[in-house]
């Protein structure tokens, strides 16, 4: 085969039910395409057989590239290692491997690529999820936005046609607690959105527990912004001016008049709030030592476990 000009880089994790769909529109997009593109499929520790499927359709596809982790590592990781993986010269198209992100939009992407972009990210109009996600996505992307240093586009994952000189940034990039379109922001060149409608999934539940879509939004607040810890030591700034005030006017009473009786329940109260403050801050430094922790210890982002790769370039 030719070598590949895009690669589509689609992480799974046990992603048995969808994987046919995938692979038959992915080969119709194929089929239909001027372009030499191969397809890098990460198995992201599955514990079903989407890992044995990868490796039969790779052995026998020249087209598939496959990448199999030594276990779960979370999407964003197994979403790296197929970026490191992935031998497309122009650009990479990182799609979900669950067919929320259509496809069949890569040649319209790589139309805007080819116009001067650098990334093409996806901007969902629509989403076809439930109404408390999709009201926790609204409201996290806003915050995200107001708080943080970087310009990160409203409503846009990870869906993205990215250029060669991108990827080469990302794969330099040694953070370890990663937040992809942050990072893909963060780099810079020339940038635009494309609007579409997400799918809903074409099959089985998302992958996606609750506490990892907290910990992704939590690597966003805190990989992209400095407003916790600002907001920390504001707080503290704002409680003691408050203590300072109610001291003064329990002294101003004191002098002018001859008995004061004052609550418990307002010793309480600030006891309490103040309590909580000073945990929430110590919460906050935390994440901070946390990332530090974690970082310092320079450990491999990954582990693959074994590259499928069956073709001969001409
Ligand atoms: N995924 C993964 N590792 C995980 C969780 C998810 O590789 O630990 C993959 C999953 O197979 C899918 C993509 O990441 O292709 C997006 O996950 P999902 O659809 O479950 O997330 P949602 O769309 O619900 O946010
Ligand atoms: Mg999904």
């Amino acid at each position: 085969m030719k070598i590949p000009q895009i690669s589509i880089v689609a992480p799974l994790y046990n992603e048995s039910e969808t994987f046919p769909m995938l692979v038959e529109r992915i080969n119709a997009l194929m089929d239909s395409s001027p372009l030499a593109i191969e397809v890098v499929l990460i198995d992201d520790g599955s514990k079903d057989d989407t890992a044995m499927r990868i490796r039969q359709l790779a052995l026998t596809d020249e087209r598939y590239h496959g990448v199999l982790l030594s276990r779960n590592h979370g999407h964003q990781l197994a979403l790296t290692a197929g970026i490191a993986c992935a031998k497309g010269t122009e650009a990479l198209f990182v799609i979900d491997g669950d067919l929320q992100d259509p496809p069949e939009l890569l040649p319209e992407f790589y139309k805007l690529l080819k116009e001067g972009n650098d990334v093409v990210y996806a901007v969902r109009r629509k989403r076809k999820e439930g109404w408390l996600k999709r009201t926790g996505y609204y409201l996290f992307y806003r915050l995200l936005r107001s708080v943080s240093y970087v310009e990160i586009p409203l409503d846009s994952g990870d869906f993205a046609l990215i250029s060669r000189r991108v990827v080469d940034v990302l794969n330099k990039m040694p953070e370890e607690s990663r937040y992809l379109r942050g990072m893909r922001s963060w780099v810079g060149f020339k940038q635009t959105g494309f609007e579409y409608e997400r799918d809903a999934r074409a099959a089985g539940e998302s992958k996606y527990s609750l506490k990892q879509l907290l910990g992704l939004a939590y690597n966003g607040i805190f990989n992209f912004s400095e407003f916790p810890i600002k907001f920390m030591s504001r707080t503290g700034v704002l409680a003691i001016l408050i203590s300072l005030i109610y001291f003064i006017t329990v002294v101003i009473k004191k002098l002018f008049f001859v008995q004061v009786v004052e609550g418990f329940t307002a010793l309480l109260f600030v006891i309490i709030l103040f309590s909580g403050v000073q945990l929430l801050a110590l919460g906050i430094i935390g994440e901070y030592v946390l990332r530090i922790f974690f970082q310092s210890k320079g450990r491999p982002l990954y582990i693959v476990k074994e590259e499928i790769i069956n073709r001969e370039y001409i």
